[in-house]
């Protein structure tokens, strides 16, 4: 997350969003050097100086090629949490990952799927209460986008991303 410079693909967006595709300021530069991408921005503030040459460190970079990747969010556990903000969907409390599990809205013994649909972040306490009933009010729950998860990511790191990134976290 607090890598020096993000990595764009080709097309201008991130390489990979989990982990954010970003690598430390000498990575940058070799790849700069190497003619392996082009500088989108630098950091206005941290110049390098060489005994030959001075330069600032690149902020943000774009691959000369474009690379195919999926770029669907993958389901997993891990993402449910960071959709949900790691906040138990039926009492609304914060948790550490460790106290949280993922809870099936309608239950598997009911013939419920693991799907982004239908699982949602619930403390163990609650998922202990509910069991294998069916709440009345049944949380939101829908597939996330890549912004989505990286707030929750934010959030739970303490750490955000540089301002100059956002824009290119689209979807
Ligand atoms: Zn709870």
């Amino acid at each position: 997350m607090s890598k020096d410079c993000l990595i764009l693909n080709g097309d201008g967006r991130p390489l990979s969003y989990f982990p954010l595709s970003s690598v430390d300021w000498k990575t940058a530069v070799k790849l700069v050097i190497t003619r392996n991408v082009i500088i989108i921005k630098e950091h206005e503030d941290w110049i390098v100086r060489s005994p030959s040459t001075s330069f600032k460190v690149p902020s943000i970079v774009m691959l000369r090629k474009f690379h195919r990747f999926s770029k669907k969010v993958k389901f997993s556990r891990s993402n449910v949490f960071l959709r949900d903000m790691f906040t138990c969907q039926y009492c609304n409390d914060v948790f550490e990952k460790k106290e949280l599990t993922i809870d099936h809205l309608i239950p598997k013994s009911k013939g419920g799927i693991t799907s982004w649909e239908n699982v949602t972040t619930s403390c163990k306490s609650c998922n202990l209460k509910k069991a294998d009933s069916i709440p009345k009010v049944l949380p939101k729950a829908e597939k996330p986008s890549h912004r989505q998860l990286i707030r929750g990511q934010e959030k739970a790191s303490g750490q955000k991303i540089s301002p100059d990134w956002q824009e290119y976290i689209v979807a």
